[in-house]
């Protein structure tokens, strides 16, 4: 498309392929915009991939009065939810209840109440928890998931594995997504519709020239030059780093970096609901069923110094969520339960909040017009990636008259195009046609491909047909198609990113899936389609 050796100009380069970078990308490209994305590293290497994985309204951003963020998050839980139903599913939340259970003082809430319930000291009354369940049940209308409703904990199957002093609960809906293969398959919508995107390249500098910008990169062709009419900054924790390293430009706007990490446990619980749990000192933590055999307990929320150090869950964060849950949970959690911990950076906006806790996740969009346009993305949410892209492009619009309108609310992304509740039909069929499949691994595979998995499986008639097995089903059928179809270059890319295969291969059977692909990428047997 557009590199030294050709005078093409692109419409739109963007910096990062994490949710946010390849959701503009997939959107901008649909609208007949000509797109080039870089990433430095893998797709979602960076916070994408180190989420809760969550699409919620995010209950406690009640206590902060964020309506705006709320509602149009709880809106689109089921617009993502149609779109995606392989990698995305409706999930029950479940908040044990106790009337001396402490909450965040330092919030509007806790002021409001301080104020007129001074004799609280933090509590918060049920009816007042019930009150907010209403306003998320109500703020962004819902057809899909199920209201709120009301635990007894002694009766119900979910108080079997809290201690015995927590009686009530409350059940309230949210969504969860795989949020690295939701980021996969957008980058992998956005070439089919046209884009360009390249990993494991680097946006070394840019500056404008005359209306428009001149890009280079450094990745695995080497050094190249691009030009661009606008250029978007959608490089995540980096973002500040990028407005002052790689393009030049001061700037008073400012990210604060908050690092969250979780632990995964062997399964801590038999039943299908997760877990919202508050702790004393305010904040709160989810326990999930996770992958079938495991917990994910998370998040923690501490300052991250700099940039420039990976994000690591530390011995004293593992050792806190393990206390956090242990307050709830009747077996105690310890580190001896821990089989993997992951970490990532929060990219927020600098509102100068005092916690880390209290900082906004809202996103604020950045738009530089001092010559060809510079679109900054500071903060958001998983779940708000595209009505994000959506406000990108119209903050993009006047540069672009003849671009098309938003399109994106009701498209399915790969693999999606079967109805929200149509998962075990799906299953049913994969299964019908490829009688060798076992449960397990059919729904794996539906749970990850959706209507894909049947162009992985092609003309097998028997499991032999799909190339050597890795373990835990993983073939080189899959492989190839990852490497085709999904950016995948490495290893790492496969078993920690567009799945979680990590939790049960062995080293060596990961360093055999690394060598296959270093074979595959070598031989040139696999064209990356996207490069
Ligand atoms: C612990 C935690 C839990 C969370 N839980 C949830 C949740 O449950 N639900 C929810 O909705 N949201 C959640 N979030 C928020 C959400 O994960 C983030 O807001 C989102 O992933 C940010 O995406 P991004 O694309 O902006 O950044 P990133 O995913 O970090 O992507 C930025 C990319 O830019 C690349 N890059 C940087 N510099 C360059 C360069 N010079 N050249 C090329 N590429 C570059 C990086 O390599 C990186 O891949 C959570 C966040 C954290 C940390």
């Amino acid at each position: 498309m557009t590199d030294s050796g050709r005078n093409d100009i692109a419409d739109l380069f963007i910096i990062g392929g994490g949710i946010n970078g390849c959701g503009i990308a997939r959107d901008a490209a649909g609208r007949g915009l000509s797109v080039v994305l870089a990433e430095q590293s893998d797709l979602a290497q960076a916070t994408s991939s180190a989420s809760t994985k969550l699409f919620h309204g995010g209950l406690r951003y009640l206590e902060y009065f964020e309506f705006r963020l709320v509602r149009e998050a709880l809106e689109e839980r089921e617009t993502l939810l149609v779109a995606m139903p392989h990698i995305s599913w409706p999930m029950r939340f479940v908040l044990p209840y106790r009337a001396d259970m402490r909450f965040e003082g330092d919030t509007p809430t806790g002021r409001l109440l301080s104020g007129i319930m001074p004799w609280m000291k933090g509590r918060r009354p049920a009816w007042l928890i019930r009150f907010g369940l209403f306003l998320y049940d109500s703020l962004g209308g819902r057809r899909i998931l199920p209201p709120t409703r009301s635990l007894d904990l002694t009766q119900d199957e979910a108080g079997k594995p809290l201690k015995p002093d927590f009686k009530r609960a409350f059940e309230y809906s949210d969504c969860w997504v795989e949020d690295s293969r939701l980021v996969a398959l957008n980058a992998r919508h956005a070439v089919e519709l046209g884009a360009r995107v390249m990993t494991r390249t680097r946006v070394s500098s840019a500056r404008r020239e005359g209306d428009v910008w001149r890009i280079e990169t450094d990745g695995p062709l080497g050094m190249r030059s691009f030009r661009a009419r606008a250029l978007v900054n959608a490089a995540g924790p980096w973002v500040e780093d990028v407005i002052r390293s790689v393009l030049s430009i001061n700037t008073r706007e400012g990210i604060r970096l908050v690092r969250g990490s979780h632990i995964v446990t062997r399964r801590l619980y038999d039943h299908d609901r997760a877990y919202f749990f508050q702790g004393t000192d305010g904040r709160i933590i989810f326990a999930i069923p996770y992958e079938q055999d495991f917990t994910l307990i998370g998040t923690t929320d501490q300052d991250h110094q700099t940039v420039g150090e990976p994000p690591r869950c530390t011995e004293q964060e593992r050792d806190y969520l393990c206390a956090f849950a242990s307050r709830y949970f009747a077996r105690p959690v310890t580190p001896d339960d821990v089989v993997w911990s992951y970490s990532g950076v929060r990219p927020l906006y600098n509102d100068g909040a005092k916690s880390a806790t209290a900082a906004t996740r809202d996103y604020v969009l950045s738009l530089d017009e001092n010559g060809a346009p510079l679109l900054s993305v500071f903060g958001g949410k998983i779940t708000t990636y595209r009505r994000l892209a959506e406000a990108a492009l119209a903050k993009l619009a006047p540069a672009f008259p003849r671009a098309r309108g938003a399109w994106t609310a009701g498209a399915p992304l790969p693999g999606g195009d079967f109805p929200h509740d149509g998962v075990m039909q799906l299953n049913d069929m994969l299964r019908r046609e490829y009688p060798f499949l076992d449960a397990r691994w059919a729904a794996r595979l539906v749970r990850a491909y959706g209507t894909d998995a049947l162009k992985i499986m092609g003309e097998a008639r028997s499991a032999a047909d799909l190339g050597c097995d890795f373990g835990a089903t993983l073939t080189e059928a899959e492989l190839r198609w990852l490497m085709a179809h999904e950016f995948a270059r490495r290893a790492d890319d496969v078993v920690w990113r567009r799945s979680k295969l990590g939790l049960r291969l062995s080293k060596e059977q990961i360093e055999a899936v690394d060598a296959f692909m270093a074979d595959q990428a070598g031989t040139g047997a696999v064209s990356p389609a996207a490069e």
